[in-house]
């Protein structure tokens, strides 16, 4: 397999996270049911006309800036020609001749260190309905609810040599854009599918024939993919016999890939302009809004928790591993001004409660501000760190509001200095013993004192000064 090097270029389909369709205003929600979000728009009906999706263009713009992309000024549509049941209009929407962003590239690390995988396009297009084969009653159902949801297709330059590679690459373009706010990349919702185009060399030989593996849905599948399909070409070279060029359907399964059809070319798609679709322009106005509202980058929040709140790398890492963790730890260190307990809370009790019980980033409903509240008792010397525990179990769990339940329960220290000392004076008085012990140099007697003043007062008060107070009097014995 050594002699033999790999070379694979990625086409991934993103589903953007734009509120409706990308040419008329039906929902994009995901898992409704069947065909209840179609129009006669999107369900391809004869007379009915297209409205470019504003936001569409605009994301495309973020994501295109993000992978130091440059922007097309001059915008068409053209029409991907090819019947399929899932494609009711008997043509794909989508950008053929002038791509919206052109010449970007993403860097990834692999072990010989950073490499930039060079994008070569990026294009927007709409998505196809979904087709359900049901196997039991041998007939096949189509929901058109996933029709026109609004796509855009990142396509790589044959950059990739190793499996490793495009599993770092998604991983870090599936980053980007969930941090852009531009898409879910749900790979198991189907929001974020891989293509994997794939071909094998030997050593300055041209490039060889190539297959390409459709709609991949998890990084692990790419990765897979990507590994058998390379050993299945040198099998078939080493025997001498001959690849063709074809579209393979990857069975994750079976760990195989089966023939579909043969690869099409552009050709075969009989591109043309769509003409219901006026051209749209971009201008340099246009592109300056789009960059200042840019959400800030993981890589971006990272390095900014370093510096600025002096978290170690490993710790800006786990507070970036989703946009929703990032958010409430920033949130909540902003409103309490307490950067490092906001880290500490949200990196232990949070993500502890969070896989105890198996709630997702995105299902997280916690309020920033009851946890800033709670950093706000802890630090402020009302409640001490296990009750801190405590209260957040309960603002997790029951959405308590902080300062209501330690009240309710009862669970605030005793500041009062004099009711300490009045329970200090009773526990010596009934202790004569200990307090003999202490005098004569046993050091468990004030530990034992401490433990009944602690008592007494149930647990509620500063053993700082539970300790002070007992010494001062313990001298005047
Ligand atoms: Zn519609
Ligand atoms: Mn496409």
């Amino acid at each position: 397999m050594s002699a033999y090097e790999i070379v694979a270029g990625l086409e991934v389909h993103v589903e953007l996270s734009t509120k409706t369709k990308i040419f008329c205003g039906c929902s994009t929600a995901f898992g409704g049911e069947a065909n209840t979000q179609v129009c006669p728009g999107c369900a391809g009906m004869p007379g009915t006309l297209p409205v470019m999706n504003r936001q569409v263009v605009e994301y495309a713009i973020r994501v295109g800036l993000a992978l130091g992309c440059d922007i097309t000024r001059y915008n068409k549509f053209d029409r991907k020609n090819y019947f399929y049941p899932d494609i009711s209009k008997a043509y794909q929407t989508s950008q053929f001749y002038l791509p919206v962003c052109r010449n970007g590239g993403l860097s990834i690390e692999t072990p010989e260190g950073e490499k930039t995988i060079r994008i070569h396009e990026i294009h927007m297009e709409e998505d196809a309905g979904k087709l359900i084969h049901d196997p039991w009653e041998d007939v096949t159902l189509i929901d058109y609810n996933r029709g026109s949801v609004p796509l855009l297709e990142i396509v790589s330059e044959p950059d990739f040599r190793s499996a490793d590679e495009v599993a770092a690459y998604l991983e870090k373009l599936r980053e980007i854009l969930v941090f852009l706010g531009v898409s879910d990349c749900k790979m198991q919702e189907g929001s974020m599918r891989a293509d994997v185009n794939l071909s094998v060399r030997k050593p300055g030989d041209p490039l060889g024939i190539r297959t390409e593996m459709k709609n991949l849905n998890s990084i692990k599948m790419a990765h897979r993919a990507f590994l058998s399909e390379a050993k299945r070409h040198i099998a078939v070279l080493e025997s001498g016999g001959a690849l063709i060029q074809e579209t393979r359907r990857w069975d994750d399964n079976k760990d195989a890939s089966f023939s579909m059809r043969a690869k099409e070319d552009a050709k075969d798609y009989r591109y043309f302009p769509d003409p219901d679709l006026p051209p749209i322009e971009i201008d340099d106005d246009w592109i300056e809004r789009v960059r200042s509202a840019m959400p800030e980058t993981a890589e971006a929040k990272r390095g900014r928790y370093r510096e600025e709140f002096g978290l170690s790398a490993y710790d800006s890492g786990q507070l970036t591993s989703s946009v929703e963790i990032a958010n409430l730890f920033e949130e909540t260190a902003a409103l309490s001004g307490q950067p490092k307990e906001a880290a500490n809370l949200v990196m232990g009790e949070l993500m502890r409660l969070m896989s105890a019980h198996s709630v997702l980033p995105e299902q997280l409903t916690i309020e920033a501000k009851k946890l800033a509240d709670l950093i706000g008792l802890i630090t402020g010397g009302k409640i001490n760190r296990n009750t801190g525990k405590e209260v957040f179990e309960q603002i997790f769990l029951h959405d308590a509001e902080p300062a209501v339940y330690v009240e309710e329960k009862g669970l605030l220290l005793v500041r009062d200095d004099s009711l300490v000392a009045g329970v200090v004076d009773t526990v010596l008085g009934d202790n004569p013993k200990s307090v003999q012990d202490y005098k004569s140099g046993k050091e468990k007697a004030f530990g034992f004192l401490v433990g009944q003043v602690m008592k007494s007062l149930k647990g509620k008060a500063d053993p700082q000064i539970v300790n002070a107070i007992l010494k001062e009097k313990l001298s005047d014995k």
